[in-house]
């Protein structure tokens, strides 16, 4: 049952009308070939990926493969991630209804919107001003009330709304970011990719314990790199 965010709460459909059966049904196709038959489990994540208009958040020209197993082209030399991997990472926070989430990387938004019905928060971060303001509107206008857009450097996170009970990276630091370590709550969990932009790159889940940090590498992935930004007030 997915009680938080805009998109659902009129009932089970999105709010924008696909008025497509065959998205609908090329995105349930996603659902079971891509996601379950790979082991995610979490029944809140195969919803939310089952409900998300992914189409939504791709460029026009790309929408027919919206629900194939790959990444996509969103402008900016920047990419939409595979859908398993969305689900991966997802499933991998453990994400609770009562949750506040920061995201570095907003890209074209999907991510969030997916995390958008599965926790009370998501504060997002992207550094190219262009698709920030564009996730920001698509977000807005499907309804993902829940949802906050920052044009910034998620190397610094978000300090004013830490800390954050799970933190996820969508592009590739050659390190964990340590302002998100610390803006991460004892108990919390993050998952990023990290390595190098040509050479070998981790998915590593975190956990923040009274104890330090607990580290667990658990796939190797190849994502956008993680730059450093400059603030919107910066010249
Ligand atoms: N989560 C996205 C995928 C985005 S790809 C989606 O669902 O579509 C990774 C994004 O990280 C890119 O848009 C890139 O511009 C952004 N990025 C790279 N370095 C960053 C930084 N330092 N701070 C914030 N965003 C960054």
């Amino acid at each position: 049952m997915l009680a938080f965010g805009g998109w659902n709460q009129g009932g089970l459909q999105p709010r924008e009308p696909t008025g497509d059966a065959e998205l609908s049904e090329a995105r349930a196709r996603m659902v079971r070939e891509q996601l379950v038959a790979r082991g995610i489990v979490n029944p809140r994540v195969l919803e939310a990926m089952a409900q998300v208009p992914r189409h939504a958040f791709v460029p026009a020209g790309e929408r027919d493969r919206a629900y194939e197993d790959g990444p996509l082209p969103i402008g900016h030399g920047q990419t939409i991630s595979q859908p398993y991997l969305v689900a991966f990472m997802t499933e991998a926070l453990d994400p609770k209804p009562t949750d506040r989430v920061l995201e570095v990387g907003t890209g074209s938004g999907y991510q969030a919107a997916v995390l958008s019905g599965l926790v009370a928060e998501v504060w997002s971060i992207e550094r190219l001003e262009p698709l920030a303001r564009r996730a920001e509107a698509d977000l807005g206008r499907l309804g993902f009330a829940n949802v906050k857009v920052r044009w910034g450097d998620g190397f610094l996170g978000w300090p004013e709304a830490a800390p954050f009970d799970a933190i996820i990276v969508t592009c590739a630091p050659e390190e964990v970011p340590p302002a998100l370590v610390t803006q991460l709550k004892t108990g919390g969990r993050m998952i990023l990719p990290v390595g190098s932009q040509w050479g070998a790159q981790e998915m590593v889940i975190l956990r923040k314990t009274d104890a330090g940090l607990e580290k667990k590498a658990v796939l190797p992935v190849r994502f956008v790199p993680m730059v450093p930004g400059r603030k919107p007030s910066e010249p």
